[in-house]
């Protein structure tokens, strides 16, 4: 499915989730409860990919790519092609998903005061755990999984939304490394706490985002380490100037043999000194599966390919090439072709570890408390 140009994708977990509605509904009304049980998750998950709508459209609007919006059984999650460019615009992204279930609850809200009046709006609210399936038990849901999920993403605990609107607004003071810090700090704390009120109180969910919301800060912060120290070298003496080149004759079977041999994930070929196009590993295994071992590296390569100037720090070549969903980046100095920067030369700057570097929204934990 797509909406707005966005990939909407499900994955196969979230069956177990509609199995579940279904059975805890199914088991004390039969097959009109398994309906209610299917129906009620359906839109309470459409609650939450309407949020991550809300945090795509305006991450789009800032000319942010969206790759996609998974649905999993824990909630949903929209990757973004890059990060924010400002404070604002991480503060705004950040925002724009909880406040979709704001107006979502303020929706049912009022269409239940209409309909039910302000007491039996209340009395349906209470009724929730112990209610039968109707459309009053319905609205009550809704409006309940809406404000929950409001209020529990803006809990400020990176890497969730509230967590994000934190870092945003001590950005603007201090900068997006030591706001980062500071964010995952407090997350951490908030996180070991989320953690002892869950196992007071028995709560198995709550304990699960408590860990995942101590990795996820523990993530920010190291992520930012490697920006701040991907910054401070230039592309252009990133490069591995003994990289190995190929040729548009040279066969894909010897081209393959090369990217086992090298370890290069990508490879420039370039004629008499000049480059024709960047051909990389996966283009090299489908082309081999295509036109067989034989075939020439010509028909493989890319023609067209991101480009950075030699001066340009690797967090900017990172950033290309995540914005243009690339492998590689060339690299030139004025005319001439300097090298590629691949996840090898990224990976190397980095002392020790590869990092993962893409901006992730997770959210809509809440509405799991229904299902307890
Ligand atoms: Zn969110």
């Amino acid at each position: 499915m797509r909406v707005a140009g966005i990939d909407i994708k499900v994955h196969v977990t979230f069956a177990l989730i509609l199995a579940f509605g279904a059975m805890q509904w199914g088991a004390a009304f039969g097959l009109r409860g398994v309906a209610f049980g299917l129906f009620s998750t359906t839109l309470l998950f459409s609650c939450v990919l309407l949020h991550e709508l809300g945090h795509s459209l305006v991450a789009k609007g800032y000319g942010i790519p969206v790759r996609e919006i998974t649905l999993w059984p824990f909630g949903g999650v929209a990757q973004l092609g890059a990060k924010p460019k400002t404070p604002k615009e991480e503060l705004l992204i950040s925002l724009a998903g909880p406040m979709v279930n704001v107006v979502l609850a303020v929706l049912f809200l009022g269409g239940g005061l209409l309909w039910l009046g302000s007491d039996g709006l209340r009395y349906a609210l209470m009724d929730i755990g112990k209610s039968t399936p109707t459309l009053r038990t319905l609205v009550a849901l809704l409006l309940g999984s809406n404000v929950i999920l409001a209020l529990f993403n803006l809990i400020p605990a990176l890497p969730m939304d509230g967590g994000r609107v934190l870092r945003a607004l001590l950005s603007f003071k201090l900068g997006h490394s030591r706001a980062t810090g500071i964010a995952a700090t407090v997350a951490r704390v908030l996180a070991v706490g989320m953690f002892a009120f869950a196992v007071a109180f028995g709560h198995l969910m709550l304990g699960i985002i408590a860990a995942v919301v101590f990795f996820g800060a523990g993530r920010e912060a190291a992520d930012q380490k490697a920006v701040d120290s991907l910054q401070t070298v230039r592309a252009g003496v990133a490069v591995n100037p003994h990289a190995l080149v190929l040729g548009p004759a040279t066969l894909i079977q010897d081209a393959l043999k090369a990217m086992v041999q090298s370890g290069q994930s990508a490879f420039a070929v370039m004629h008499y000194g000049r480059l024709l196009g960047v051909v990389a590993r996966d283009a090299l295994l489908s082309a081999a599966g295509l036109q067989g071992p034989g075939g020439y590296v010509a028909g493989a390569m890319q023609r067209q390919y991101p480009m950075i100037d030699a001066q340009a720090s690797l967090e900017d070549a990172r950033q290309k090439m995540n914005e243009s969903i690339s492998p590689y980046i060339v690299v030139s100095d004025g005319e001439r072709y300097l090298g590629l920067v691949t996840e090898l030369e990224l990976t190397r700057h980095l002392v020790g570890t590869a990092q993962q570097q893409q901006a992730s929204m997770a959210s809509g934990f809440g509405w799991l408390k229904f299902f307890r």
